[in-house]
């Protein structure tokens, strides 16, 4: 039987160790990886499991993926073969409201890669049927590097986060919480129109790379006049559109308060625990004619947007997001670096 190389989750930790290579049955493709990038969602599994993974079974993350299709089963054409794709991890049921609207992420019965499904942490990955059927691949072209390729699921979850607030060309961005999400949504922003961007976030060292990623302004969101700051840096118009990458209930009140007349607010991250905002700030929303929306994943349309965005030059700055490379037999290690944050994204490749 043939064998590949794979890193194996199993209750906390990480063994690279041979595993059998699948074999794509009828309709389904299997991918040499070309690169992983990890998440904050590797990370909590890692350190706390999921629910779709019992304890004790072994399961392969990584669900930021960008490969090359080097076996294609029956049914699937040969000119599939050889070429480079993404993909778009969450596959939805196909049937229910959410599926139908093309949110595969919202599906009450999603199933993702690298997540309950083997990921992209391994030399070979397998495309499943329902994932080929309903187009979760998405092509890059040749020349684009995998380790760009690679982010265009972490950057077209903040593709959908600004589309979702309609941002339009002119407008004012403040961006909430400058961690890896953050930095990728700045990228977005400029990309889309941006005019002006205004990054806040705790630390000294990340609004300063927030800068050099393109944002015009940086905000310490514990100043106490963080609102009129902002108001400020706008002319005195406050954020056409905010999205808040951090999970702090504070942020997403700031972000209400320094909205614009008709201005979106995007609660991008959830909140730990059950997640309420107290003291939500209604009177804002209706006087100011403010739209509080939230996103969370994106869909393979998003991904095919980013990659052409990327392929047309206009993401260059994403060039410099993935900041350490590891390979698969140094998983760990690349697990261990993504969790003490000090980098953007981190990459595995096989
Ligand atoms: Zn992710
Ligand atoms: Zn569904």
């Amino acid at each position: 039987m043939a064998t590949m190389m794979a890193a194996q989750y199993c209750d906390g930790r990480i063994d690279v160790r041979p595993l059998p290579r699948p074999r794509p049955g009828p309709g389904e493709v299997l991918l040499q990886v070309e690169a992983a990038a990890l998440c904050a969602t590797d990370l909590k599994i890692w350190q706390r499991g999921h629910r779709n993974i019992p304890p004790g079974t072994g399961a392969i993350l990584g669900h930021e993926v960008a490969g090359k299709v080097v076996e294609a089963g029956e049914g699937i054409g040969r000119s599939w073969l050889g070429k480079r794709v993404v993909v778009a991890p969450n596959i939805g049921c196909g049937f229910c409201p959410a599926c139908q609207m093309g949110r595969d992420s919202y599906c009450p019965d999603y199933r993702a890669f690298g997540v309950g499904l083997p990921g992209g942490l391994a030399e070979f990955m397998l495309v499943t049927v329902p994932a080929v059927a309903r187009g979760n691949l998405v092509e890059v072209p040749r020349d684009l590097p995998a380790s760009l390729a690679v982010l265009a699921e972490a950057a077209g979850c903040c593709y959908r986060g600004w589309q979702a607030c309609s941002l339009r060309p002119g407008e004012t961005c403040l961006v909430l919480g400058a961690g890896p999400m953050g930095i990728l949504s700045i990228v977005l922003a400029r990309a889309m129109g941006a005019a002006q961007i205004i990054a806040a976030d705790l630390l000294a060292d990340r609004r300063s790379r927030a800068r050099e990623f393109g944002a015009d302004g940086e905000l310490d969101p514990t100043v106490a006049d963080f609102t009129e700051r902002v108001r400020e840096l706008t002319g005195g118009h406050g954020a056409d559109v905010a999205v808040v990458t951090a999970p702090v209930a504070d942020a997403q009140r700031q972000a209400i308060l320094a909205a614009a007349i008709g201005g979106r607010i995007n609660l991008f991250a959830g909140l730990p625990g059950a997640g309420e905002l107290d003291h939500f700030p209604s009177n804002l929303v209706h006087y100011r004619g403010l739209q509080v929306i939230g996103t969370t994943g994106a869909t393979a349309a998003d991904l095919r947007a980013v990659v052409a965005m990327m392929a047309a030059g206009r993401l260059e700055p994403l060039r410099g997001v993935a900041t350490a490379s590891y390979p698969l037999a140094r998983t760990a290690d690349a697990l261990e670096e993504a969790r003490q944050g000090r980098g953007i994204k981190i990459l595995v490749i096989p």
